[in-house]
């Protein structure tokens, strides 16, 4: 763990993928540089904003408004919010609404918004002209400290979560705290499952810090700022060492196999947000890792003590109006992307911060498992 911000103080955290190396640009007041920024980076480059509704709502005139003030020409692309616009349809209405801009190979796309947007805007900007750059503007705490960062972009298919994609960096990342202001505190919280996760998989001091720290994090200021430095510069790390998940980028997924077979259960609607269910992903994984005898019981529950007392859901009957049947969790884990050859690989650990990748998970086990949690 880093040592903590100064109040105010502007960090970067490089990213280094050599050709494809950029940086992460991370305080308070960051979008009103962004044109003065994007200028230097890219001289003469005409902007194409995608952005959803209700970030357009809060942030559009301001980002519209630096980019002017560096004198840069720019148009937008607005989409409706949530996770409904991460499919083929909506990616069409982009794609060909970046086209109709006349944005060129030299220009650029700004994504900016949540996690929805980044994937969505990144997945576009890979495809349209066979491939332009894009800087992500992140405006949800899960964006600013995860889905912003690495280059994974794209939709959703009727079979399963992000099953459709393309790997695409940015060029830059401007990662502006004060836009999380705005941000829901339901969405705030399911943000703050994915910090806490950098503190689970690899970083035990900082989970301890953020034992400690959560509610100044919660409430804004540097305490929120060097949460997202610290995670930015986990996954800065891990995403130098193996960009393309050959190995250790896997452990990014802690908690997301039980998470996403959770959130596609209950239909990826608002009843279990992307973060609550990496939240209570991440209680099983804990839980499971216990009844597996790589962990101390006492070393899961103090996992999903912390969670629950940001408000997070750590138990299946957490969820509103239910969960689906086991079979319908195993089949739908059985869909997710990191199954290999019929064998299940789950990330678990042998402590807080000792997360691991393991490829041969007996599927029986995990239905037992289940089958015990929903009793
Ligand atoms: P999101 O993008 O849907 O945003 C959540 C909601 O908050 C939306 O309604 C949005 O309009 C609103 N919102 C966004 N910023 C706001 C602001 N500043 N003020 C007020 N409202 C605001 O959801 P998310 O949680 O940011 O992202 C979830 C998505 O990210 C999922 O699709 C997930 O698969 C993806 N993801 C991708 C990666 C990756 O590496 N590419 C990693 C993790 C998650």
């Amino acid at each position: 763990m880093t040592a903590p911000l100064r109040q105010n103080e502007t960090i970067v955290v490089p990213v280094a993928l050599g050709a494809r190396a950029y940086d992460i640009v991370i305080g308070r007041g960051l979008l009103a540089s962004l044109g003065e920024r994007i200028k230097s980076l890219r001289p003469g480059a005409r902007v194409a904003i995608v952005t959803d509704d209700t970030v357009a709502t809060h942030h559009l005139a301001a980002t519209e408004a630096a980019l002017k003030a560096a004198g840069i020409d720019c148009a937008r692309v607005v989409v409706p919010p949530g996770e409904g616009s991460k499919n083929y349809a909506t990616f069409e209405t982009v794609c060909e609404a970046i086209i109709a801009t006349r944005i060129e190979r030299t220009d650029l796309i700004v994504a900016l918004g949540g996690g929805v947007v980044g994937d969505l805007a990144g997945f576009a900007a890979a495809c349209a002209r066979r491939g332009l750059d894009f800087v992500q503007v992140p405006t949800t705490l899960l964006a600013q400290v995860d889905s912003s960062v690495g280059g994974k972009t794209g939709i959703n298919s009727r079979q399963g979560k992000n099953l459709v994609g393309a790997f695409h960096q940015p060029v830059l990342v401007v990662a502006d705290s004060a836009l999380l202001d705005t941000l829901p505190k339901r969405q705030f919280r399911a943000g703050y499952a994915e910090v806490a996760k950098y503190g689970l998989l690899g970083d035990a001091a900082f989970f301890a810090w953020l034992e400690k720290n959560w509610h100044d994090v919660f409430a804004g200021g540097s305490a929120r700022e060097h949460a997202i430095a610290v995670c930015c510069r986990g996954k800065a790390g891990i995403v130098a060492r193996d960009e393309r998940e050959t190995g250790e980028r896997a452990l990014l997924n802690l908690g997301h196999t039980f998470g996403h077979a959770l959130e596609a259960g209950c239909g990826f609607s608002e009843r279990l947000l992307h973060g609550e269910a990496v939240a209570l992903g991440m209680a099983l994984a804990f839980e499971f890792s216990a009844k597996k005898g790589l962990i101390a019981a006492a070393d899961a529950a103090r996992v999903s003590a912390h969670l629950a007392a940001v408000g997070l859901p750590t138990h299946l009957t957490d969820v509103a109006g239910g969960v689906p049947s086991v079979d319908t969790l195993m089949d739908l884990i059985g869909q997710d992307k990191k199954v290999k050859r019929g064998a299940l690989t789950f990330i678990l650990v042998r402590g807080i911060g000792q997360a691991f990748i393991e490829k041969n998970v007996d599927a029986s086990e995990v239905r037992a498992f289940l089958t015990d949690k929903l009793k």
